[in-house]
């Protein structure tokens, strides 16, 4: 029955930054369909690990600073999950930070640190995912070996102000998840992504605070009010679930509204 697969019982997904904001909401979330949980959190995840428990869900805690982590360190935390929960279904790749500068003044460490979180600790630690999904002997025919999940942007379709690398971290985060949708496909393994629209999370506070931007942002999203983390708990559930098993490579937007304008 539909309802049935879209269940996610049985079943390991990995976080990147579970502890606040859209991390948090999607790790709930797919705990709430039955899926325990790998954290892999640099400063907080205890919030979070109670609310998963409470849905009577694993929970595992992994620290990393993925803007230090090498493609070997990010294997180590696929491995280290495998060993601990047994195997590993479904990667969330949500930590991102954001550094706002006009670009005639951007550093190069604001674009380096952001790039090296947004994109390249997310290609290498969906590449270790990869190989863990490739490797399973126990997958029966005709169902998903693997989930992938980017959280990518409106800024992997548009440009944004003041934001250059976070823009090009989140467009080369949606050109890596069409990449590797052609990639694995074939294996079995579902690459797509959710791009939030504006969230009202840590990530969007200077946006909120501010007296013109903020309303200039509103009166632009036809739903008429900033998204809340929990707005993307149903299409992550969907993309983690053998619902979406025929979707690739799909870049889907959760945002209000806001790409339709
Ligand atoms: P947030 O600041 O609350 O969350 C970011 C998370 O990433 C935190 O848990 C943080 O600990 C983690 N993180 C940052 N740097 C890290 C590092 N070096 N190592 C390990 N973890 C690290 O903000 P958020 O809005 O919840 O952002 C989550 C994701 O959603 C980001 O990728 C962000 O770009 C994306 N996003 C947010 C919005 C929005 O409007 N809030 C819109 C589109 C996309």
């Amino acid at each position: 029955m539909i309802l049935d697969l879209f269940r996610l019982d049985g079943k390991v997904a990995m976080v990147t930054g579970p502890g606040t904001g859209l991390g948090q909401a999607i790790a709930i979330g797919l705990a709430e369909a039955g899926a325990d949980i790998v954290g892999v959190y640099r400063e907080s995840f205890q919030e979070t690990q109670q609310a998963v428990e409470v849905l009577g869900r694993r929970f595992l805690p992994i620290q990393a600073d993925l803007s230090q982590t090498t493609p070997g360190d990010l294997q180590g935390l696929v491995d280290r999950a495998v060993t601990e929960m047994g195997h590993l279904d479904i990667l969330v790749n949500n930590a991102g930070i954001i550094r706002r500068t006009p670009a005639l003044e951007f550093s190069e460490a604001d674009w380096d640190e952001v790039m090296q979180v947004n994109l390249k600790s997310a290609f290498f630690l969906a590449q270790a995912a990869a190989r863990h999904f490739v490797s399973r002997t126990d997958i029966p025919e005709g169902r998903s070996r693997g989930k992938i999940i980017n959280i990518a942007s409106m800024l992997s379709f548009q440009g944004g102000i003041l934001v250059a690398s976070y823009t090009a971290s989140k467009s080369g985060l949606a050109g890596i998840t069409r990449l590797l949708a052609n990639e694995w496909a074939p294996h079995g393994i579902n690459v797509n992504a959710i791009a939030p629209g504006y969230m009202a999370t840590r990530n969007t506070e200077p946006l909120r605070r501010d007296p013109q931007r903020n309303p200039a942002i509103l009166a632009r999203i036809p739903a008429g009010r900033w998204g809340e983390p929990e707005d993307l708990k149903g299409a992550a559930v969907f993309l983690a679930s053998e619902a979406s098993n025929y979707m690739h490579g799909a870049i889907v937007p959760v945002d209000g509204g806001w790409l339709a304008r």
